[in-house]
């Protein structure tokens, strides 16, 4: 078993961090301040080849794999988790249809998507189902050769940005198994019907556009239908196995960009005559955050290697995500605490990381639900054994 990069993923590494460091960090404050993106951004990064490497070259991607994307999403996020977000959140869709979708389907999109023609976002959450998936009210009605949609989605990305969205619908109502209710539908956003609206004043990912969705009676051909009908939780769960890591992933570089200043820092700030990084109690947060860092690292490489040789853990990404999401934070906290003072202004940009790390613990699962995950692993479906 290699712990090594081999020399074209450290080639991809270097050129991610390249263009990161170019591309982002003059101008991440400003767009942080404005809540603002420049599309100019995600279409470089889509020019480099940067958008869902893991999809097949027949399909425009670069045949590569989830560890791929994974050290691009590094090395992004260590510069800027919201500019970050807000680029790869464009094919935060593409594992799904790549997954589930028809070979139409897969021509139709894919090969847009990744070369920045097209952005996409995927709609499970609702006001009254975030955490529980099969509660999802919005619904999608067969009437002849279509689907009518109503229903409200809610803390949708690229909800007034995307092209087109894969909408979590329930089409088998009446299914005795609540599980094989629902469906994904693909839903294009020029439809009539379809209303979004943008939240402002958001903590974390203020570059990154979030907001809600209300479906009036939105008309799609049934052959938007992505997958079989009352797979949608299913192909969902799949599509998270997936995402989780690549969430770890943003984790993984928040984390280090963290570090990066608290470094830099102890090094530059001298008190009772001595640099910071000379004190032993200082030393002793850096070696924790380093470690804390490496684990987190390494959990979230392992799961990508498991999803790119086929032999998904749904564990393991579960665990890759809680871990890297809960470090980046605790990093981001303690590289406040090592600013003193400094930290709590936004020029420092440790506050910048710490207040973009939080939501990490929150979308795509948050940290509570993937360890019910992680524990229904270990210990099965307790409710329905004795002890
Ligand atoms: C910036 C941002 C972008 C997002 N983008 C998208 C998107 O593109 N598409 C999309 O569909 N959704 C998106 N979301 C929604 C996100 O996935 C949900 O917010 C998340 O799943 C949690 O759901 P909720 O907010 O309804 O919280 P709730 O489910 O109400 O949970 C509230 C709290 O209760 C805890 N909790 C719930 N159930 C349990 C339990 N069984 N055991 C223990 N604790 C529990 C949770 O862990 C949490 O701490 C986004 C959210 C944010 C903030």
């Amino acid at each position: 078993m290699s712990f090594d990069l081999n020399k074209e993923q450290i080639d991809i590494r270097k050129a991610a961090r390249e263009f990161a460091e170019k591309e982002f960090r003059e101008i991440r404050r400003e767009l942080d301040a404005k809540e603002m993106f420049d599309d100019r951004l995600w279409k470089k990064a889509a020019d480099l080849g940067f958008l869902g490497v893991f999809v097949d070259e027949k399909y425009g991607g670069a045949g590569m794999g989830y560890l791929e994307q994974c050290l691009i999403i590094e090395e992004f996020a260590r510069v800027d988790l919201g500019i970050t977000h807000a680029i790869e959140s464009s094919f935060f869709g593409t594992q799904l249809i790549m997954l589930a979708g028809t070979e139409e389907q897969k021509q139709k999109y894919l090969p847009a998507v990744c070369s920045g023609k097209l952005r996409m976002g995927v709609a499970v959450t609702e006001p009254d189902a975030g955490s529980d998936v099969v509660s999802i009210q919005t619904e999608a009605v067969r009437e002849g050769g279509e689907y009518v949609i109503r229903g409200n989605k809610i803390f949708i990305t690229n909800c007034t940005l995307a092209d087109f969205l894969i909408v979590v619908c329930v089409t088998e109502p009446d299914h005795p198994r609540k599980h094989e209710r629902l469906s994904t539908i693909i839903v294009e956003t020029n439809r009539p019907g379809y209303e979004a609206n943008t939240f402002h004043g958001k903590l974390s990912l203020r570059p990154s556009n979030t907001g809600e969705v209300a479906f009036h009676d939105v008309r799609v051909p049934a052959g938007n239908l992505l997958g079989s009908p009352g797979r949608g939780f299913y192909n969902i769960m799949e599509f998270f196995n997936r995402t989780r890591v690549q969430v770890a992933a943003l984790g993984v570089g928040t984390a280090q960009g963290a570090l990066d200043k608290a470094v830099a820092h102890v090094r530059r700030r001298h008190q009772f005559g001595s640099p910071l990084a000379s004190f032993q109690l200082v030393q002793g947060k850096i070696a924790e955050m380093a470690t804390m860092t490496e684990a987190a690292r390494s959990i979230c490489y392992r799961a990508a290697s498991k999803l790119d040789s086929g032999t998904a853990d749904p564990g393991l990404s579960s665990m890759a995500k809680w871990y890297s999401a809960e470090i980046a934070v605790k990093v981001a906290d303690e590289a406040i605490q090592l600013h003193g003072g400094y930290g709590i202004l936004e020029e420092y940009d440790v506050a910048h990381y710490w207040r973009n790390a939080k939501v990490l613990e929150i979308f795509e699962g948050s940290k509570e639900i993937e360890k019910v995950i992680i524990g229904r692993k270990i210990l099965g479906d307790s409710k329905s054994k004795k002890a």
